[in-house]
């Protein structure tokens, strides 16, 4: 493991037992409130992508904005908020998926992405993949193009990565 990546590990908080029992919570506040653990991050979520013409990141809703926001300004595209449903004031493409603890619909505005624009999927976190497959159709539904997928945390044991892959995405991943 690189020093960076190292020091990465090291302020992400984990909290047993949260949101209930059996459940590791990785938390990132404590990334996000580090200013050096920040920008680092977002360096090495930015670096594999340096010099692709992305138009779009999108983000799931809540640490997906904070991150994606960051890598979307590095890269200059723009920001698609994927949320949970009922927050959106538009017509809205809507998903149902599965969390790693429990169950949830989001959505994606009608008119968020435009045919064949190139869109790369931000999290803080990939465990069963179930939010980032679901994100990864409401994106292709409307014809964007999923170039690319990347994450802090990557909990390789619950497969997600995997199944990102399976449908042709390629993933990054920081921390395992
Ligand atoms: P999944 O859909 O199972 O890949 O879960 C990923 C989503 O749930 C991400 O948005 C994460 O922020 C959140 N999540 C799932 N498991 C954890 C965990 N152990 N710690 C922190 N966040 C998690």
């Amino acid at each position: 493991m690189s020093d960076t990546i190292s020091e990465l590990a090291a302020s992400i908080r984990s909290i047993p037992d949260y949101p209930k029992p059996g459940i590791i919570f990785r938390d990132i506040t404590t990334l996000l409130g580090n200013p050096r653990a920040f920008r680092r991050a977002v360096d090495e979520l930015v670096q594999p992508y340096a010099g692709l013409k992305i138009d779009k990141i999108a983000g799931t809703e809540a640490r997906g904005f904070i991150l994606g926001g960051a890598v979307a300004h590095q890269l200059s595209a723009g920001f698609v908020p994927i949320r949970k449903k009922g927050k959106l004031p538009r017509d809205t493409v809507r998903v149902a998926y599965s969390l790693e603890y429990g169950v949830d619909e989001m959505e994606m505005h009608l008119d968020a992405v435009q045919p064949g624009e190139k869109v790369i999927l931000v999290d803080d976190l990939i465990a069963t993949g179930g939010t980032a497959v679901a994100a990864t159709q409401l994106l292709r539904q409307m014809g964007a193009q999923v170039v690319s997928a990347c994450f802090v945390i990557d909990l390789p044991d619950l497969g997600g990565r995997r199944k990102l892959e399976d449908l042709g995405v390629d993933v990054r991943t920081l921390v395992e």
